[in-house]
């Protein structure tokens, strides 16, 4: 079999190794059907089993009250870029504030503006998306359907310290690829969301966490599987629903309870590996020149930049070569980025840490 080498890929992405392993094991049979989990009915006790306990987990780790609904849907984040407006705009409140401050805000404006008139709370861009906002500087209409903001934004590394605060708005957040990284106070939301395949599972499903009240708005108008309500209503059950993503979320969620203990310690193993890295970049005397301001820092995905090209192309070379993959920044911005999402052992990122002194002992004047 092939050796695996510690990935950091920005999503698809790690999975924790028990959590393949046990998938590995129960791929051609599960105990009850004699069966795949790919070869059974959604609707079968033992999927419903699965999904059930998924939503338990979540709901368990996350201390979510029955005010809210937990949907597992298709479609990724990008579907849910248009499915929010869709909802959550109304005649009354025909339209919502975006809080940009990265890549994914961008993305997301740009579909909802298809759909009402939205505006722009905070703009991050002039700085080159290096930084979140403070509360004081978000310019926030008191009518809006939502606010929206990205809490990690995956491709500059820059992840909100805390919540913005939108007052009676509510607060709607893509957590696509920082969900479960750490406790939250839910109750601060309207809705949060986020595609499982870079902190939860693979690709293939989107959890969405909404208050039930927002559901209200929902217009029979939609079409079905837009209507998040509707999905609210079937149990996430409306049509096919992607049946091995879900299994792997509730493996994820089981890994999270059980081996991990719950997300005050995964936050406190994800400070860990975050210290290590950003540690390299602050004592490299400029060598490694992160793309974050200091107080913005995602722990989910470490993103900066080498003093030339050449010497970035033989960073990602050396790299792959000691088996540390995927650490090529987004095509957007070049330069690297590690990911060092829930999954990624300690280990890995010591490796890592250990590789990025050396290269740069090696290498600067
Ligand atoms: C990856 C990502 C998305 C998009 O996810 P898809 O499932 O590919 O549509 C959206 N938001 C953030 C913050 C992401 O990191």
């Amino acid at each position: 079999m092939t050796q695996r080498a510690y990935n950091f890929a920005a999503g698809p992405a790690a999975l924790p190794e028990s959590v393949l392993e046990q998938a590995q094991r129960e791929m051609m049979a599960l105990p009850g059907p004699k069966a795949s989990i790919l070869e059974i009915s959604h609707r079968s006790p033992t999927f419903k089993e699965i999904i059930e306990s998924a939503e338990k987990n979540i709901r368990t780790l996350l201390g979510i009250s029955d005010d809210y609904a937990v949907l597992f849907l298709q479609g990724g984040g990008r579907l849910l870029f248009s499915m929010i407006p869709m909802n959550l705009l109304t005649k009354e409140q025909p339209s919502a504030d975006y809080i940009l401050t990265g890549t994914w805000g961008k993305a997301a404006i740009k579909e909802a503006k298809k759909l009402g008139s939205m505006k722009v709370a905070w703009d991050g861009a002039d700085d080159k998306y290096t930084y979140t906002p403070a509360d004081s500087d978000l310019e926030l209409n008191p009518n809006a359907a939502f606010a929206h903001y990205t809490c990690n934004e995956t491709i500059e590394g820059v992840q909100f310290p805390t919540e913005p605060q939108t007052g009676q708005v509510p607060l709607v957040c893509d957590a696509s690829s920082d969900f479960m990284h750490k406790p939250l106070s839910v109750d601060r939301y309207g809705m949060i969301y986020a595609c499982a395949q870079k902190n939860m599972g693979p690709a293939g499903v989107s959890i969405v966490v909404v208050r039930k009240d927002l559901l209200e708005r929902s217009s029979d108008e939609l079409g079905s599987y837009l209507n998040l309500k509707l999905h609210a209503d079937e149990g996430s059950l409306m049509n096919t629903a992607p049946t091995f993503a879900i299994y792997v979320v509730r493996l994820v969620t089981d890994w999270l309870l059980n081996d991990i203990g719950g997300l005050e310690k995964m936050y406190a193993i994800n400070q860990r590996k975050a210290k290590m890295l950003y540690e390299v970049l602050d004592q490299s005397g400029g060598f490694y020149e992160g793309h974050a301001r200091q107080d913005s820092r995602s722990l989910m995905n470490v993103s900066f930049r080498l003093p030339s090209e050449e010497l970035t192309t033989a960073f990602l070379k050396q790299s792959e070569a000691a088996d540390l993959t995927s650490l090529a920044g987004h095509r957007s911005v070049g330069g690297v980025r590690a990911s060092i999402y829930n999954a990624v052992p300690v280990a890995g990122v010591e490796a890592l840490r250990d590789f990025m002194i050396d290269f740069r002992d090696k290498h600067a004047n």
